[in-house]
């Protein structure tokens, strides 16, 4: 099979690289392990209702540009639904409901807007938010000029950050806390700031949209992976799910050979060209976790890469999924700030009849992915009670646990330096939400990571 372009995984940077490649003219063959795509993104059926869950409750927000542009290239674009602007309701530690709106202004004056329009908080910590105007302009400014001046520095934690800046206590565990987390999916007080830096200056520099939060309407896997499937095959991409990849260095040539797992599609594949593949440019977008794996015997030009992906911690998010006898919410999804369980999405009123299930979210679970599956629904099912009263009398009938121990990287001070696209192989290049894109382990990086590296193959 003559490709110019193998791509190794199967989630959002790998089909993303692959579905521009493909645009771009390449012959592109994708590799994935699991029998599904969609890698940290993806849904399964539940077993007992038999819907679509997600691995995890996923959030897109209205700065993903190089998302919007893939998910519009494969034409999955109407999968997600996209607030006109910031709006969030916030149920406290206290059980106060409130919600901040940002109005359509130009930013940051909007977010600067809804927070003064606040009533959650007391007065003297919402004029506390006119303390991040100058960070927010450094950031911004670091981010169009690509000046070196930081808006935080490298070793500073969130907290340290935001508490330099005038953030009161009230104003970070209503605001900033809750989108950090989120966003970083790791506690303020670990995560380096210039991350959320970054994020920030994305979210509230260009346009008042761009801080919006959009929710998939679809599971997680037919809201982009799928489609993107299809988009590679009627551009005459394969795409082979089921099958492992292992790389072998040839002199200039990187090999990839296939091992075929059961769930594996091969038909697709005329057998005798099965097992190993030569191409101009092979892009691995698997994890950092999954880059040793790759290779049976560590090439010397790799090594260092190699050992700096072994390095990278991981940060675990815990899902617990509730099926109860009544609807409950009356909004898509509600911000729990100061719980352990940070948010509850109603998955009815984010993808239709097709489910009915609420999913509560915990990012940075480190301290809790240990407890068994019945604490964690206890823990839920009681904040849930504490701050949605109408659940106190709703009948719990079914739970599920997702826990995801690797679900992005870790961004505290002293964590190896992100890779690049290009390696010290030529034809071996990176994807992945790894790979510095200067954001998060986030979507919106891996896609943007996918972007590079196409564009890397045809340079
Ligand atoms: C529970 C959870 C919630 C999240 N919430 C959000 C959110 O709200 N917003 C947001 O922006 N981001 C969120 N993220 C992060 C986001 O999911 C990831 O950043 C993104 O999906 C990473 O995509 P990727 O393509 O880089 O990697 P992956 O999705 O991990 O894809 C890599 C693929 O490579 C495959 N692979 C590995 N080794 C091999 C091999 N040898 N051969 C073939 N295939 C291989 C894997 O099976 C996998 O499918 C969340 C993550 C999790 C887990």
């Amino acid at each position: 099979m003559d490709v110019d372009v193998v791509v190794i995984g199967g989630g959002f940077a790998g089909l993303s690289a692959a579905a521009r490649s493909v645009r771009d003219g390449a012959r592109v063959l994708v590799v994935e392990a699991k029998a599904r795509l969609g890698g940290r993104a993806t849904a399964f059926a539940d077993r007992d209702t038999g819907e679509l869950v997600d691995n995890g409750q996923h959030i897109l927000l209205g700065c993903y540009s190089d998302t919007f542009a893939f998910l519009r290239e494969i034409g999955a674009a109407d999968n997600v639904r996209l607030q006109p602007q910031l709006a969030v309701t916030m149920i406290d530690r206290q059980g106060t409901r409130s919600r901040l709106v940002c109005p359509a202004l130009p930013p940051p004056l909007h977010l600067v807007a809804g927070v003064l329009e606040w009533d959650a908080l007391a007065w003297r910590d919402r004029v506390s938010v006119l303390g991040m105007a100058t960070p927010l302009k450094n950031a911004r400014r670091a981010l169009s000029t690509g000046s070196t001046r930081k808006a935080a520095s490298d070793g500073e934690t969130v907290e340290n950050w935001l508490i330099r800046n005038g953030q009161s206590a009230r104003l970070r565990e209503m605001l900033w806390d809750p989108l950090a987390l989120a966003a970083l999916n790791q506690p303020p007080h670990q995560a380096a700031a210039p991350s959320f830096a970054r994020v920030l200056a994305e979210m509230f520099g260009s346009d008042s949209q761009a801080a919006a939060i959009a929710l998939p309407t679809r599971p997680l896997h037919q809201m982009y992976a799928e489609p993107a499937r299809e988009y590679i095959e009627r551009r005459g991409g394969t795409v082979l799910t089921g099958a492992a990849a292992k790389i072998r260095i040839r002199g200039e040539d990187v090999i990839v050979e296939t091992t075929i797992n059961a769930e594996t599609d091969e038909k697709k594949i005329a057998p005798r060209s099965l097992r190993s593949y030569s191409a101009g440019r092979v892009i691995s977008a698997v994890p950092w976790f999954a880059l040793a794996d790759l290779f049976d015997a560590i090439p010397t030009p790799l090594a260092d890469l190699v050992a700096r992906a072994r390095a990278l911690a991981s940060c675990p998010i815990v899902t617990v999924n509730l099926w109860f006898d009544r609807p409950l919410l009356d909004e898509p999804f509600i911000g729990l700030p100061g719980r352990t369980m940070q948010w509850v999405f109603d998955k009815r009123l984010t993808v239709g009849d097709d489910a009915s299930h609420l999913s509560l979210v915990s990012s940075g679970a480190s301290a809790i992915v240990g407890k068994t599956n019945e604490e964690l629904v206890a823990i839920a099912h009681q904040e849930l009670m504490e701050a949605i009263p109408e659940s106190r009398t709703a009948k719990l009938r079914r739970s599920t646990v997702v826990r995801e121990p690797r679900a992005t990287f870790s961004l505290a001070p002293g964590q190896p330096a992100r890779p690049h696209t290009e390696t010290r192989l030529k034809r071996f290049l990176l994807a992945g939400d790894w790979i510095d894109t200067g954001l998060p382990a986030t979507i919106e990086s891996a896609v943007r990571s996918g972007h590079m590296a196409a564009a890397a193959c045809i340079g």
